[in-house]
């Protein structure tokens, strides 16, 4: 029960920041007294400030109580098919330091990848204060992973099968840092739709479906607040929901798959005379200037974004469908060409969801990686604390 409430509360201090005893009693339900002695307990921690707050139009100022980020950090990566972005988060989602290193995509076997992970921690636990716990490490990966023990099953667009990230990750911070606190990762997607469903476009929405827009499609789909998983923890592969029996191979063995047809290489492939540093934005400004080879093109994807959605509304009946990478990017120039697929879908469903760009921008795996890594220390403060690695007071 205390233990229950004691990650209430501060869950609502990651989640919403700086707030007053005044809302935590409204939040939780709970009388003045045990909430006064519950953030005390996280003060004792160190976890949490009070400060005098600004004073309320009667009565006496209720005490501000507000997140340290500098007393808890987890370490955060979105590695993708041609980049690793890191990060070292603070306790209420602050992002302290930041790295991105860029890699080939031919060039990124497990080896390799673990050696970029470890040289991108030992700069981001440089920059944590001597008395910061760390309590935490979530990757994300373009790929079906087993969210249980790190195993990623297969990432098409890396060359990956059975790469078993979780353990190689694990032992390696082992090898370099010592007692190592809890390591999880995650599919690219699913976490965009945690980072987005508690922080971003769909904070305070219950059904959201995430899609990423790397080099592939991934997909997170979050239904009454629960991320789904499917048998396996492989679910909510929809850049994978064939579209085109008789379309073009995809890198997974099948053929026509969605994402063959609004990924990365069927956008860019829109500008004629194209080549391989062709960007996104290359083909938006290219429409924009009047191409209208380029814009027909583009109105093309469109309407293959916009059939694929209109399949998820019809069987999901979404909050929000979230566009990211570069899907957000093409996003304004293609709406119409959505909006005409999607006019065909379930009345009652489509008029229920929003179509939007995250909230989150670039950053949704990036936070969603973080926001899981918090996980242990948000649904039990003291036992995570004992737990975490002191290492960086030693
Ligand atoms: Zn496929």
């Amino acid at each position: 029960m205390r233990r229950n409430n004691l990650a209430t509360i501060l869950r609502r201090l990651h989640l919403e920041g700086q707030t007053t005893r005044s809302e935590l009693v409204a939040h939780t339900g709970l009388n003045r007294s045990t909430v006064g002695a519950l953030v005390s307990e996280l003060k004792d921690e160190g976890l949490v400030v009070e400060e005098p707050g600004s004073s309320g139009s009667v009565g006496r100022p209720s005490l501000a109580v507000a997140p340290r980020a500098e007393s808890a950090v987890v370490l955060a990566f979105d590695f993708r098919v041609e980049r690793v972005v890191g990060a070292v988060v603070g306790l209420g989602g602050v992002i302290i330091d930041r790295v991105e290193h860029t890699h080939m995509r031919a060039e990124v076997s497990p080896a390799v990848a673990i050696r970029q992970l470890l040289s991108i921690s030992h700069e981001l636990l440089d920059s944590v204060p001597q008395d910061a716990l760390w309590v935490g490490t979530g990757v994300g990966v373009p790929g079906i992973v087993d969210p249980r023990d790190g195993l990623v099953k297969q990432a098409p667009n890396l060359d990956w099968v059975d790469v078993p990230l979780g353990k190689l990750l694990s032992q390696a911070l082992r090898d370099e840092f010592g007692e190592v606190p809890f390591t999880v990762i995650g599919n690219d997607a699913d976490l965009g739709a945690l980072a987005e469903h508690v922080r971003g476009a769909a904070a305070g929405l219950r059904n959201v479906i995430y899609l990423s827009g790397e080099v592939g499609i991934g997909g997170g789909v979050v239904l009454n607040d629960q991320l789904m998983s499917g048998a396996g923890g492989f679910g909510g592969e929809v850049g994978h929901m064939v579209v085109d029996p008789d379309g073009a191979p995809c890198r997974c063995g099948s053929r026509g798959c969605w994402e063959t047809v609004i990924g990365l290489d069927a956008i860019v492939s829109c500008l004629k005379n194209g080549n391989a540093d062709t960007t996104v934005a290359d083909v938006v400004a290219s429409a924009q200037a009047g191409d209208r080879d380029t814009a027909r093109r583009l109105d093309a994807v469109g309407s293959w974004l916009g059939i694929g959605i209109s399949n998820l509304i019809n069987i999901f009946n979404p909050d929000v469908i979230v566009l990211g990478g570069h899907l957000s990017e093409v996003l304004p120039e293609v709406r119409k060409s959505i909006d005409d697929k999607v006019s065909h879908a379930i009345r009652a469903s489509r008029e229920q969801v929003h179509i939007v760009a995250p909230v989150l921008g670039v950053e949704s795996t990036l936070v969603g990686a973080a926001e899981s890594a918090f996980v242990p220390l948000l649904a039990g403060p003291i036992e995570a604390l004992r737990e975490s690695s002191s290492f960086l007071s030693s």
